[in-house]
């Protein structure tokens, strides 16, 4: 897991002021997701944001799935939150819980708000109920159904819960204040009529609690000390307080709020995910481009590297967004750690050395990890014919051009040095083969008489290498702010896939296994596709560039 300390922040202060105070002394937190999608970088934050605490404070953290949207939500989704999690490393032991677990207690809360006139059922429509809600300037008017006599109200919520009544023809609503100047205040529903069956609790339930009333009881239910959620609860709260202190729960939970995770080129409101999806313009919900964990797995991301991520942001109460770069940076640094280093071609031209004798195969011997030796050497085979790439050479290079061109010497990485002495086009113009010779005293890379040879170039045996599709990956999206435009779709990048069906990689990449991670020297980092690379059908995804080359585009604008 993560050496560096956890970074403080204002929550982490208010946990050590409640400890302190006595106020607690456990520490117990959740992470409540709906299981109506699946999670994405956002989302990330709050797995390591709470868990996080839970881990530090030596408390506990529930996974809780808010299954309170019986239309919306799936076993699917939910099976897939929980994968993600326990992917980026976190861990809720038995403490795996649904909102649904509650359904029986909630609706005897809501019978006891009824008994205590603090509730009572609403029979108008949900247009009519909008517009005594009242505005922003204007306060709220009183239905005329909140004055029902109790008895009255217990039935119609008897007969709610029996499924007599159709959708939309009664709700219950806590009676708290039509002119609250919090609009939540005004009379906010507590439950509706569904009649849909739930993917859990099936035909059970033909009304179901509305969010705020299910999440605080659940809180109190589970003991939550501190109930984190993002910014735009910061209004619920007072909800949220209200209905604790009306009834006899267990426990009183704190809620706190902290800015959202938003990171720029990309977009994470799960409307708009689920729109990328279900019309094709992703190939699912892991395509390598999407923010989700599913995706950002798929495309090779390591949970360490995310984790860091989060830790990085921070948690304040002011809404910024994040350079997308910041989160590459982080898949670069833990890949520049932990990934091994080996060579491909993703162009390729063949390089034969005419002075190299046929047939003859060397081993030679490279480096797995130039910073680490723990990750020990390999072999690479070297023969007569290799694969090079194609932009490594110039038929007629620039003096700053340090790779290969007729009559320049370059270095094979971990082979010989070699000179080109000519180069073969086709009739299209293109170049086709490089023709050179090699000095048989520079095995390594080396020239015993010390002459400096400043380039060095990977290459691929031709005879031995694997024939592989390599997908580069971009950012999905070419502008910053993608959720800001009228369509966001007009914002694709066009180059956000390229598809490379005849890279040639050195022998052991064939044998990967799925979610193997590498770096091609000098080309990027690359990870096996989970789902497409098979043995003898090796696909490999970009997962980052060595260097940040949007960086490098701002700077020129600039
Ligand atoms: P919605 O509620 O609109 O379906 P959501 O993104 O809030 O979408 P949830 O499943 O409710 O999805 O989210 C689970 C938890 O993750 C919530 O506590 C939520 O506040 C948190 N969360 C969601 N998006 C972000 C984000 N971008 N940054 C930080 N936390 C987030
Ligand atoms: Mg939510």
């Amino acid at each position: 897991m993560d050496t560096s300390p956890a970074r403080t922040n204002f929550i982490r202060d208010i946990i050590d002021a409640d400890l302190a105070g006595r106020r607690h002394t456990t520490v117990a937190t959740r992470f409540p997701p709906e299981p109506n999608g699946y999670l994405h970088v956002g989302h990330a934050k709050s797995i390591c944001l709470n868990f996080g605490i839970a881990r530090d404070y030596g408390g506990t953290c529930n996974l809780r799935f808010d299954d309170t949207n019986p239309e919306k939500e799936s076993e699917e989704f939910e099976q897939s939150i929980a994968d993600d999690v326990r992917w980026l490393g976190f861990d809720w032991a038995d403490r795996y819980y649904h909102a649904s677990d509650y359904f029986e207690q909630l609706h005897a809360y809501a019978v006891q708000l009824i008994q205590d006139g603090k509730a009572y059922v609403d029979s108008l429509t949900a247009d009519e109920i909008r517009r005594y809600r009242g505005t922003l300037t204007e306060p709220g008017r009183d239905s005329p159904y909140r004055t029902r006599p109790v008895a009255e109200n217990l039935e119609l919520f008897a007969r709610m819960r029996a499924g007599e009544f159709a959708d939309g023809t009664h709700v219950l609503r806590a009676k708290i204040d039509m002119a609250a100047a919090n609009i939540n205040l005004r009379d906010p529903t507590l439950y509706r009529i569904r009649k849909t069956t739930h993917h859990r609790t099936g035909g059970d339930w033909y009304i179901y609690p509305m969010y705020d009333y299910t999440h605080s009881i659940s809180d109190a239910l589970e003991h939550i000390t501190h109930s984190l959620c993002t910014l735009e609860f910061e209004d619920h709260r007072p909800l949220y307080d209200w209905v604790l202190e009306q009834l006899p729960v267990p426990s009183r939970p704190q809620q706190i709020e902290f800015a959202r995770l938003e990171v720029n080129y990309t977009i994470t409101s799960k409307r708009k995910l689920h729109a990328l999806v279900h019309e094709g313009l992703v190939s699912g919900w892991d395509d390598p481009r999407l923010p989700t964990l599913k995706g950002l797995r798929r495309r090779g991301c390591p949970p360490e590297a995310l984790r860091d991520f989060c830790e990085r942001v921070g948690v304040t109460k002011k809404q910024t967004i994040i350079d997308v770069g910041v989160l590459e940076n982080c898949i670069r640094e833990q890949l520049d750690r932990s990934a091994p280093r080996v060579m491909a071609v993703l162009d390729p031209v063949k390089l034969v050395i005419e002075n190299y004798p046929e047939g003859l195969v060397e081993d030679m011997a490279a480096q797995n990890h130039p910073k680490d030796e723990s990750f020990g050497t390999r072999t690479v085979p070297f023969s007569r014919e290799l694969y090079v790439e194609r932009d490594d050479f110039m038929e007629d290079p620039p003096k700053k051009f340090f790779r290969l061109g007729p009559g320049r010497e370059v270095r094979l990485r971990y082979g010989y040095l070699v000179t080109c002495t000519n180069f073969i086009k086709n009739d299209a113009g293109e170049v086709v083969e490089i023709r050179c010779t090699y000095d048989p005293a520079t095995r390594g890379g080396n020239a015993p008489d010390g002459r400096q040879v400043k380039g060095t170039i990977h290459w691929v045996s031709a005879a031995h290498a694997v024939d592989t599709e390599v997908r580069l990956y971009d950012r999905l999206f070419d502008v910053e702010d993608p959720g800001a435009a009228a369509d966001f779709r007009a914002h694709l990048n066009p180059h956000s896939m390229t598809v490379v069906s005849d890279a040639k990689l050195e022998p052991m990449l064939a044998n990967a296994a799925p979610e193997t991670r590498f770096q091609f020297e000098r080309l990027g980092y690359f990870c096996a596709d989970r789902v497409d690379h098979q043995p003898g059908r090796p696909v490999y995804n970009r997962t980052v560039t060595l260097k940040d080359t949007w960086a490098k585009v701002a700077d020129k604008k600039g």
